[in-house]
């Protein structure tokens, strides 16, 4: 038995909704989270790529204590002034013209479903209530009602239905999927360039450039949901400048808070952004003072500290090492930057728990796929230290 009660606790008062693996984090110090006995754990996880930043980054810190002390809350009844300048900056970072602020991934998907709908009938004349989005088979968007209607994976739909109309599901990475599914009902195309819970899987070359021509040909737009992509994650800003296109709204979530709080946002051009009029969308907590103050320098500090090519380097020594691993239990192993999906022939679990054992933070997705995925702030010397007891565990396989 674990001797920290936390774990009693968290299992009789908190809701069964995930099964976390048996360690309490205590502290985090940038790739390191430290356990309850003092143990360093090297974070291989962070967070979904919320804590991209590393735990704890200086500067983002400061930045929201500093805000913290001004103020934190102000609901947008009322300007502030942190939330012009982040915004500025996101603007000039992404390329588009303004910006939507929420909260958590979930709402700034929602927003886009929204955006996509009002464009259709507002500009693409598309009869009302008839406005369909495409999305992809073992999409992950979040976990709201809306959204789990159309995700592919029955555990997180089950008994959650009646679920919402409007949404086509087309084959990831199969432009003749799309092809057929958009129809002149279709609004958009809402599509995570690379999907990473159903395991980091990268479409073919050429497929965003085939799609977004598919959508400029049908009059679609092409929103892509970067919330675990973007900021820095697989070696560019944002996954699509992979493929040199630029999509007509972009979402982003889980960095952008800095390892800190929720922050995300919809991206988008006037003539998507200016169908918001007042009244019509909005959050309590969307854009507070601090969460735009803790954005900020979180897109500041993936700038100035050269995070990006870190992840590019970085990553393409991670997955030349596990392949040179040439363990029998990996079938393959693919992503982009520090963003690696490690395919199994066998449940990853017991793996993480041995992975966890040597000091590692790592996460199964979809049973069969180890995900590695560090801060973009690990070093060549750390990431040394995790790969060679990854090959230890491996190696006694
Ligand atoms: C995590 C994630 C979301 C949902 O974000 P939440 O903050 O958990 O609501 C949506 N889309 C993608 C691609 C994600 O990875």
């Amino acid at each position: 038995m674990h001797p920290n009660p936390a774990i009693a606790l968290e299992n009789q008062f908190c809701a069964h909704n995930y099964s976390p693996l048996p360690v309490v984090i205590v502290k985090g110090e940038g790739v390191w989270a430290i356990g309850d006995d003092g143990k360093r754990y090297l974070d291989m996880m962070s967070a979904y790529s919320a804590v991209s930043h590393g735990h704890v980054h200086p500067r983002i810190r400061a930045a929201a204590v500093a805000q913290i002390d001004k103020i934190s809350v102000v609901s947008r009844a009322f300007y502030s002034e942190p939330l012009g300048n982040f915004l500025k900056t996101l603007c000039r970072i992404s390329g588009f013209d303004s910006a939507l602020p929420m909260n958590s991934g979930a709402e700034a998907v929602e927003t886009a479903i929204k955006a996509a709908r009002r464009w259709g009938y507002r500009v693409k004349g598309i009869a009302a209530n008839q406005a369909k989005i495409v999305v992809a088979d073992n999409n992950f968007h979040g976990r709201t009602s809306t959204i789990v209607g159309f995700s592919s994976e029955p555990d997180y739909k089950a008994d959650f239905g009646p679920f919402c109309d409007g949404f086509t599901e087309a084959r990831f990475g199969d432009i003749e999927s799309f092809r057929q599914a958009i129809t002149a009902d279709t609004c958009a195309v809402l599509i995570e360039p690379i999907q990473g819970e159903a395991g980091i899987r990268v479409p073919p070359a050429g497929f965003l450039r085939e799609l977004r021509a598919l959508c400029d040909a049908t009059n679609t737009l092409l929103i892509l949901d970067e919330i675990q992509s973007g900021l820095g994650r697989t070696g560019k800003w944002f996954a699509f400048q992979h493929e040199g296109i630029r999509p007509d709204a972009l979402i982003l979530g889980k960095a952008l808070g800095g390892g800190i709080m929720p922050v995300s946002a919809f991206v988008a051009d006037h003539s998507i952004m200016d169908l918001f009029d007042a009244g019509s969308h909005g959050s309590t907590f969307g854009g507070n003072p601090l969460a735009a103050a803790v954005g900020l320098e979180a897109l500041n500090v993936l700038e100035d500290e050269g995070l990006i090519d870190n992840s590019a380097q970085l990553g393409h020594y991670l997955v030349e090492r596990l392949r040179a691993m040439n363990s029998p239990a990996i079938r393959e192993v693919r992503g982009r930057g520090l963003w690696v999906g490690v395919e199994l022939d066998r449940d990853a679990r017991p793996i993480c728990e041995a992975l966890l054992a040597e000091g590692l933070l790592t996460k199964e997705t979809h049973e069969n796929v180890l995900r590695i995925a560090p801060p973009l702030s690990i070093t060549r010397e750390e990431l040394d230290w995790g790969l060679a007891r990854i090959e230890r565990v491996f190696g006694q396989l």
